[in-house]
């Protein structure tokens, strides 16, 4: 992707930029998804954390409750309440929400985890990558499908 990608929440109060190609770009339809994106799932694009960084605004910070005992943030404007992305404590890379980026023409993921919970009406292309639960492979097969599609797929212009 060109980067810097920027993005922000819907109101404009918070903006970020990101300097570095991003890692994957999966959805998730695990439940918690769902209710935070009060929609079928969730769409989460993992970011390096060195790479990302506000450039309006600060987030305010939901404390997400885990069966972990990470400390898992969610960010969030608290002004017009966009998710902007969620924060695990010892993980290299953010979950950012993908449709707050600025350009959402081309967001196209590689794969879906959390599938035993998805939405029944949901139909998957026969090469995307599903996972019923959480993935079992630390997102390997994820990241390495997206490396693949990222220098197959050069957009046009
Ligand atoms: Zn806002
Ligand atoms: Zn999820």
């Amino acid at each position: 992707m060109k980067l810097p990608l920027r993005g922000g929440c819907q109101c404009g109060a918070i903006r970020y930029e990101i300097s570095k190609q991003p890692l994957t770009l999966y959805c998730c339809h695990c439940t918690t998804c769902q209710q935070q994106s009060s929609s079928a799932f969730g769409l989460s694009m993992l970011v390096e954390r060195d790479g990302f960084r506000f450039t309006q605004g600060a987030p305010s910070a939901f404390s997400i409750p885990t069966d972990s005992k990470s400390n898992k943030l969610g960010l969030f404007c608290d002004k017009c309440g966009t998710r902007i992305a969620n924060d695990t404590e010892g993980r290299p890379a953010l979950s950012l929400k993908a449709g707050s980026l600025d350009d959402r023409a081309r967001l196209r993921p590689v794969g879906h985890i959390w599938v035993k919970s998805a939405q029944d009406w949901m139909a998957f292309e026969d090469d995307t990558l599903i996972y019923e639960g959480p993935p079992d492979d630390s997102y390997y097969a994820l990241m390495e499908r997206w490396t693949s599609q990222e220098l197959t797929d050069k957009p046009t212009s």
